[in-house]
C-alpha cells in the first residue's frame, strides 16, 4: 500500500476507535496515527519513509528484508508497550494503533505479512489488493469518503479544530 493510502485508511480507523470508545480526535491522536500509520515501512529504502530516513531503511532492509520484523506484532507489541511506559499521551496513543493499523492494512495485499514474526516466519494474508493496483486506489477514495461522512457525524472535526485552537 502506498504511503497516502496508509494515512488514510488508518485515519479512519483510528476515526471510527474515537467514535466508539472515549478517545479524543485530536491534533496529536491524528498526528500520532500518521507517524505510527508510516513507520513499518522504513524497511523499505523506496517508500515515502524509507527515503527520508537517512539511511536507516537500508540497513533495515539489508538485515531484514522488506515486510519482515518491523511488520511483525510481536513487534508492534514490544513497540506499544515500550511507548506506553513512556508516556499516555494521545500522540502515543495514535502512534501505537497508526503502527497497528499498518500491519492489518498490509495483511489484505498479495504480498501478506510475517505477524508472529521472529517465532513463524510465514506470510499471512487475505489478498484483497496488490500496492497501487485498481483495488487499492478504490479503497483509499471509499476510504477518504468514509472518513468524510464520520468525521462530520460524530463530529470528530469539530472536535479536531477545537483542539488545533488549545495547541497554539
Ligand atoms: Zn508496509
Amino acid at each position: 500500500m502506498r504511503y497516502h493510502s496508509h494515512i488514510v485508511t488508518s485515519l479512519l480507523l483510528g476515526a471510527t476507535a474515537a467514535a466508539q470508545t472515549p478517545l479524543s480526535f485530536t491534533v496529536s491522536y491524528t498526528a500520532g496515527i500518521v507517524v505510527g500509520s508510516l513507520i513499518p515501512d522504513i524497511d523499505e529504502p523506496t517508500s515515502y519513509i524509507g527515503r527520508r530516513s537517512f539511511g536507516v531503511s537500508n540497513k533495515v532492509k539489508e538485515a531484514f528484508g522488506h515486510r519482515g520484523m518491523t511488520h511483525s506484532l510481536v513487534m508492534w507489541g514490544i513497540i506499544a508497550l515500550v511507548i506506553s511506559w513512556e508516556s499516555s499521551s494521545l500522540f502515543a496513543v495514535g502512534f501505537a494503533l497508526g503502527y497497528l493499523f499498518h500491519i492489518l492494512e498490509d495483511f489484505f495485499s498479495v504480498q501478506g505479512v510475517p505477524l508472529f514474526w521472529p517465532f513463524i516466519s510465514k506470510r499471512f494474508k487475505i489478498p484483497l489488493y496488490r500496492t497501487g493496483n485498481i483495488v487499492e486506489k478504490a479503497l483509499f477514495y471509499a476510504a477518504l469518503v468514509l472518513l468524510i461522512y464520520l468525521g462530520i457525524k460524530e463530529q470528530l472535526f469539530s472536535e479536531w479544530w477545537r483542539s488545533l485552537a488549545l495547541f497554539w
